[in-house]
């Protein structure tokens, strides 16, 4: 199945791109590409004959950006299990409570989606060097899949990142900088040596295509729940990629005349010790001021500033959602109530879902009948022990 992109558009300013050059973001305004498809062409064609049968996100190949499948670089990333959460979901009179399970995706983190689809297509559109800034899981996955095409990989990552992430850095042969600093920080020495190098920049959403590979969980959790997308869904917040990847896709498929109108309520997590975003939805702003002495555990929530901050916004506003910060003592505790009544050792991330859901329950938010998905993005094992 041959892929029905068409172009580029911006998401703040609407200009347009050819999709067959190398773009990292808006040259004109600085903010994300977003990847576009010729939907009217697919939606002729039907479900059955659009979706592969392979067991990875590949199967929607169709609505990713690679052209030529020789291109794609692949170590099974997606089509991650769907749990349902009985036990869990028992204790808190939940009977249709659910966990996507992304910490089955190689390198241990959904980060690997992004990577797969951002490395197929750089190495397609002709890249010889990639630079990445990460808090530690977009590193490990960057550095999977540049080994895999066998591309030189630069990643940068804060000082204090968990050793694990090093060591996996390290095995998988990327060349690694340690910044004093966050991943802001990070960010901007990736970009001045990529300027000075010509190296091409991962950053998320600074280029168009991680944000394809994660808007896959969009399309998995319509096909796993049988093309009835779930009443809400808690996704743990850092620079936003996933929920506004999961946003793209529910449009996309409505277009595509697979789903209705109904759409899940998104709800945005992130650590008070840095809630940039949580902030920024409750008081009413576009945009997002940057959030001083950023401090959490959940090193993927530790994004004082995201490029995507409106696209995270429209997306929680469109969707009748909410944002809500999360103490550390109240994500770790939750991480341990999963693992107990589940079996899945989820990340702090994963963890601070779970610790939103007892809240807004408490609140009168979330209603117990309700069909409601909680993302646990990576595996705990990288973490230190807390
Ligand atoms: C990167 C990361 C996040 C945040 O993801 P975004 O899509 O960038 O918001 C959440 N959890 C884990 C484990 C991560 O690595």
């Amino acid at each position: 199945m041959h892929t029905f992109l068409t172009h580029l558009e911006c998401s703040l300013c609407g200009k347009t791109y050819d999709a067959d050059r190398l773009w990292q973001a808006c040259p004109d305004c600085g903010r994300p590409l977003l990847a576009r498809y010729d939907l009217d062409a697919a939606r002729q064609l039907g479900r059955e004959r659009l979706i592969g049968s392979e067991p990875s996100l590949w199967r929607y190949r169709a609505l990713l950006p690679v052209r030529d499948e020789a291109h794609i670089v692949t170590l099974g990333e997606g089509f991650t299990p769907l749990l349902p959460a009985r036990r869990l979901g028992a204790e808190l009179g939940m009977p249709r409570l659910y966990i996507k399970e992304e910490s089955l995706n190689p390198t241990g983190s959904f980060k690997a989606r992004g990577l797969a689809v951002a490395v197929s297509r750089a190495r397609e559109l002709g890249v010889r060097e990639m630079v990445i800034p990460s808090a530690g899981n977009a590193a490990g996955a960057a550095a999977a899949y540049a080994a895999r095409a066998g591309l030189p990989l630069h990643v940068f990552m804060p000082r204090d990142v968990p050793a694990p992430f090093l060591a996996e850095c390290r095995a998988l042969g990327a060349d690694i900088a340690l910044v004093d600093g966050l991943i802001t920080d990070c960010g901007r020495e990736a970009r001045r040596l990529a300027a000075e190098h010509g190296w091409f920049d991962l950053s998320t959403l600074k280029e168009p295509y991680r944000l394809e590979g994660k808007k896959t969980m969009g399309y998995e959790l319509a096909e796993q729940l049988s093309w009835d997308l779930p009443d809400v869904i808690i996704y743990p917040t850092g620079g936003g990629t996933g929920l506004v990847g999961m946003w793209k896709a529910f449009e996309e498929m409505a277009q595509l005349g697979w789903i209705g109108d109904r759409r899940p309520r998104m709800v945005t997590v992130q650590s008070t010790g840095c809630a940039p975003m949580v902030r920024a939805f409750h008081a009413g702003a576009e945009f997002a001021a940057p959030w001083e002495a950023a401090q959490t555990v959940a090193a993927g929530l530790r994004v004082p500033a995201a490029v995507g901050d409106f696209l995270i916004l429209r997306a929680l506003r469109e969707s009748g959602g909410t944002a809500i910060a999360v103490s550390d003592e109240a994500l770790l505790e939750a991480q341990k109530w999963l693992g107990r009544t589940e079996g899945v050792f989820a990340c702090p991330e994963g963890g601070a879902t779970l610790a939103a859901l007892k809240a807004l329950l408490e609140e009168g938010w979330i209603d117990p009948g309700e069909r409601v998905v909680l993302f646990n993005t990576g595996s705990g094992l990288k973490y230190p022990l807390l």
